[in-house]
């Protein structure tokens, strides 16, 4: 990617609020939602390094899978698009067209090439029918795993320490929200202390799928606020990022960013953190996934 057109070291600024003053804390928002128009958030740093080992022997051709809302997906088909990289989508759901959600219409017109599958063929991941047969007749085939995270994944996002720090800020708590875990888990690979707001329900398990990416840091998983599951959403949640985006003048959405950000709200509101913490809540993007209103 032509690196004029990035944001990077991405802003970071401090929000200011009573309820953050009355607590005794600095929170600073770390925008990657502006790192490019649409490759951005994690998902730009997920996918960072693993371009950089695509791009020798361009041009190749990229197989992920997602969801019908997948941020990843979206991404990569731009990033495919702007690299002249081909890109094939494997999505959950053999009743799905390239038109069932706005973020499949953005991967189709971004030169996707998009294939649907039922349920349980999607969690065969690459040994999947589709997905086997796809590999064998495209050599040169880089695949990146639902959600982006791989090892070159984590070395992307292990990257924002390093701004932050350049910006002169060493928080005592990173936040961020949690889907796939890897964010959390190229934070804590640097040995930083994450607050991870899980946005699906049951999200335990992703204890010990994050402990199988990183050993060091310091672990707060949140599991209370994913508003009933993966996507879904109340009147709450939409009135507090409506109220939030007067207060602060920064977008969210309502899958990862509005529940971070209510979550974190929550926990401050009742005193969770001690006087004089430093947190940075990063927002991860996301925004092509925002409801329309
Ligand atoms: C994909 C995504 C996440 C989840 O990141 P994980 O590394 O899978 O936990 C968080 N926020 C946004 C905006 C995303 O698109």
């Amino acid at each position: 990617m032509n690196s004029a057109d990035l944001l990077i070291p991405s802003p970071i600024r401090e929000l200011t609020d009573v309820v953050f003053e009355k607590a005794g804390l600095k929170v600073f928002v770390k925008r990657d939602d502006l790192i490019h128009s649409e490759v951005s958030g994690n998902k730009w740093r997920k996918l960072k390094y693993n371009l950089a080992e695509l791009s020798g022997e361009k041009p190749g051709t990229v197989i992920t899978f997602g969801g019908a809302y997948s941020n990843h997906l979206a991404a990569l088909a731009s990033l495919g698009h702007i690299e002249g990289i081909r890109t094939i989508g494997i999505v959950r759901g053999d009743e799905l067209t390239p038109l069932s959600s706005p973020t499949l219409r953005h991967c189709s017109s971004r030169g996707m090439e998009l294939y649907f599958v039922s349920r349980n063929e999607y969690r065969e991941k690459e040994h999947g029918a589709l997905a086997k047969l796809l590999l064998t007749r495209t050599p040169d085939t880089l695949i990146i795993p639902e959600g982006g995270t791989n090892h070159l994944a984590l070395k992307g996002v292990g990257e924002i320490p390093d701004e932050c720090s350049g910006a002169g800020i060493s928080p005592d708590f990173y936040v961020v929200p949690a889907g796939t875990g890897g964010t959390t888990a190229g934070l804590l690979l640097r040995g930083c202390s994450v607050v991870s707001v899980a946005v699906l329900k049951n999200a335990g398990f992703l204890r010990e799928d994050i402990g199988q990416w990183a050993s060091t840091g310091l672990l707060d998983l949140q599991l209370d606020y994913h508003f009933g599951g993966y996507g879904r959403y109340n009147q709450q949640l939409i009135d507090f990022i409506a109220w939030f985006e007067t207060q602060h003048g920064v977008p969210l959405e309502q899958v990862y960013t509005g529940k971070m950000f209510y979550g974190l709200y929550d926990l401050i509101k009742r005193g969770y953190f001690a006087e004089g913490t430093t947190l940075v809540a990063v927002h991860t993007g996301g925004l092509q996934g925002k409801l329309e209103r």
